[in-house]
């Protein structure tokens, strides 16, 4: 059961436009999306993964048809939804901790009240020792953590994941996509995944959605119950589930697995040469 529907992308249109020459990335697209659901969003580099992410964030609103959420239509961003890219944005400048309270400074929140509330977190995503840090001295990973430490800080209900861990090292992407699953659960959250890798789809998305080129459409979906769950990634239906996924982006024209990505089907998983 997907449960109420809390967001939903209708007919959209998003068109970049430069000078003279224009690129429809969406035409007519739609989407929905149920409370508590994690959806994996997979297709070709540039076929506009990104944009939709900026569209649910009311970052770049669609041209044509409405992003709604919770009943209400999204044309700036939103205090409840939180957006993690790939290159963690952390202010150089801030300590973690700086990094961390620079939201809540910006809401207006009281510091003082809300440092239990940091330290909880600190200690929930186990960078408590980096908190006098500066950006430029953690790993990859710690930056990754401090960067959903920020944003969990602002108690979101959306949490809206661009390619996050894909610069990461394959043994701590594993620990960030265990941290992910518990931070999940702990906070409530509605997840929307981008990924270019098929596993981290199905290790992660609890519904999977495979895109087409440009102009996107919905090339299939995947249901993906198993999701999270204990020993799955070598299982049996793991593996078939990759082979469903990987079925449905041979099937959308225009797909140029990465060679990255193509690297990381094989890290991991079952034998299956
Ligand atoms: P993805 O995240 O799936 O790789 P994007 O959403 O980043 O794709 O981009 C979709 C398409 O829009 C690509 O062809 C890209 O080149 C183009 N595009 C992205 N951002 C801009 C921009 N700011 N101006 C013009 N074209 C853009
Ligand atoms: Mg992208």
């Amino acid at each position: 059961m997907r449960g109420i529907i809390v967001i939903s992308c209708r007919h959209c249109g998003f068109v970049y436009t430069q000078g003279s020459s224009s690129v429809t990335v969406y035409d007519n697209f739609s989407l929905e999306v149920g409370a508590g659901e994690c959806l994996a969003l997979i297709g070709p580099s540039g076929c506009g993964k990104s944009t939709l992410l900026a569209m649910l964030a009311g970052l770049r609103p669609p041209i044509r048809g409405s992003v709604v959420i919770n009943g209400r239509a999204v044309a700036s961003p939103r205090l409840k939804t939180g957006f993690i890219l790939q290159e963690y944005g952390l202010f150089p400048w801030l300590t973690v901790e700086g990094n961390i309270r620079l939201g809540l400074r910006i809401r207006g929140t009281d510091i003082r009240q809300e440092q239990p509330r940091i330290d909880a977190l600190l200690d929930e995503l186990d960078i408590s020792v980096t908190k006098k840090r500066y950006p430029s001295q953690l790993s990859g990973g710690q930056r990754q953590r401090v960067a959903l430490a920020r944003v969990l800080i602002l108690d979101p209900d959306l949490l809206l994941m661009d390619e996050p861990f894909s610069s990461l090292d394959a043994l701590t992407r594993e620990s960030m996509q265990q941290l992910l699953l518990g931070i999940q659960k702990n906070h409530h959250l509605t997840t929307i995944l981008v990924t270019h890798s098929i596993e981290e789809a199905v290790l992660l998305g609890t519904r999977i959605l495979v895109l087409t080129a440009m102009p996107a459409q919905i090339a299939g979906e995947i249901a993906n119950p198993l999701a999270g769950s204990p020993g799955y990634r070598a299982s049996e239906e793991f593996f078939l589930q990759t082979r469903r996924v990987r079925a449905l982006l041979g099937k959308s024209p225009g797909t140029d697995p990465t060679p990255a990505a193509a690297h990381q089907e094989t890290e991991g998983g079952p034998a299956h040469a």
